[in-house]
């Protein structure tokens, strides 16, 4: 039978060329859950994935009750799942003041990890119920959030500290909208969640991997320099980024080929490994790379794990 694989955010960039690379395959069928349940069916279209291998799902990851909705609805469609794909983001780097989910949380926190890692739990009986020859979780992490490279020493550096806004909720009421506890900064709220994206994907091996057989991997498909990511950027940066990533660093990868290597890590029989962050090399072969000390951290990882369940209302 045909895999049936859940994308997060498959109405744009990375997801949405994951989503057309496994559609033209055949051998899948997506589930596309999207914020935008037009834009995602519009964009299906415009791609050209054929209409027996994709339905399009409503999910808010901005909101958990969304979230548990989607995880409802799913159940009742009596469709197997086999893979999920924990992918959307947001990015507010030029945001001065923080905004919110519907619960009160950061948005890029709640969004990218919180939302993220309520879907995961809530899913992970339907995995564990699964025939199917390779089931896998896969939470798309970043470079950005790996203070042990050149881009991830950009500042500011992603540092989750200790974990203090987290454990107040990061309402900005009466914590800070920062996992670290610190003053606002978009651009860090955003690499900090890539760094708690990495640690849950490992939280999760650790726990599970033995017991279920499922794969928990994570993985930075390269700078996909013209995403919507960058929609929020000053348009200055928005015109030099493609280039500069190009010709400089050379760390440029369109979205088709970034979508490729997501496909890849959903399908490869060879990408079967748990517990590992895939990267590619400039030839585009796929490697396990070393994740920052504070993204492998299972310490942090443990207590990211204790906290979040709280605030998502697992504990
Ligand atoms: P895009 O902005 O193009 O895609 C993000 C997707 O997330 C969009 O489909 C968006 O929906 C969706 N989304 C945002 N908020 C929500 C929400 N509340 N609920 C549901 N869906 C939501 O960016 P990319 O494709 O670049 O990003 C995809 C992933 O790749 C992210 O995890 C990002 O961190 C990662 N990544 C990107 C890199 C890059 O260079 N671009 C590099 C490394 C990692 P909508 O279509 O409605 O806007």
């Amino acid at each position: 039978r045909k895999g049936n694989v859940i994308i997060t955010g498959a109405s744009s960039g990375l997801g949405l060329a994951t989503a057309k690379a496994l559609g033209e395959s055949g051998e899948w069928h997506i589930i596309m859950a999207c914020r935008d349940f037009v834009k995602a069916e519009r964009m299906a279209r415009t791609v050209g994935i054929p209409k027996e291998n994709y339905t399009v799902m409503h999910l808010d990851l901005a909101s958990l009750e969304s979230v548990r909705q989607f995880a409802d609805n799913f159940k009742h469609s009596g469709r197997p799942l086999d893979v999920l794909v924990c992918n959307a983001a947001v990015y507010l780097p030029t945001a001065k003041v923080p905004t919110f989910t519907a619960e009160g949380f950061e948005l890029s926190v709640g969004t990218n990890h919180l939302g993220h890692f309520l879907l995961s739990r809530l899913l992970l009986e339907d995995l564990k119920k699964s025939d199917f020859k390779s089931k896998r979780v896969i939470i798309v992490g970043s470079i950005t959030g790996n203070t042990n490279t050149l881009a991830g020493n950009i500042p500011p550096k992603a540092n989750l500290g200790d974990l203090r806004g987290l454990s107040g909720r990061l309402n900005g009421v009466n914590s800070s909208p920062m996992i670290d506890g610190g003053e606002f900064d978009g651009a860090k709220a955003y690499k900090d969640s890539k760094v708690c994206n990495m640690l849950t994907m490992q939280e999760f091996h650790r726990q599970y991997h033995e017991e279920t057989g499922i794969t928990f991997a994570s993985l930075y498909p390269g700078c996909i320099a013209t995403t919507g990511l960058f929609r929020e950027h000053i348009p200055p940066f928005r015109l030099l980024f493609p280039p500069f990533q190009k010709y400089i660093t050379k760390g440029f990868v369109s979205e088709e080929e970034a979508g490729k290597r997501l496909a890849q890590v959903v399908s490869d029989t060879s990408l079967t490994k748990s517990g590992v962050y895939w990267s590619w090399n400039n030839d585009s072969a796929s490697f396990e790379n070393q994740l920052s000390e504070e993204a492998s951290d299972p310490e942090k990882a443990r207590k990211v794990w204790a906290i979040s369940e709280k605030l998502v209302g697992l504990a």
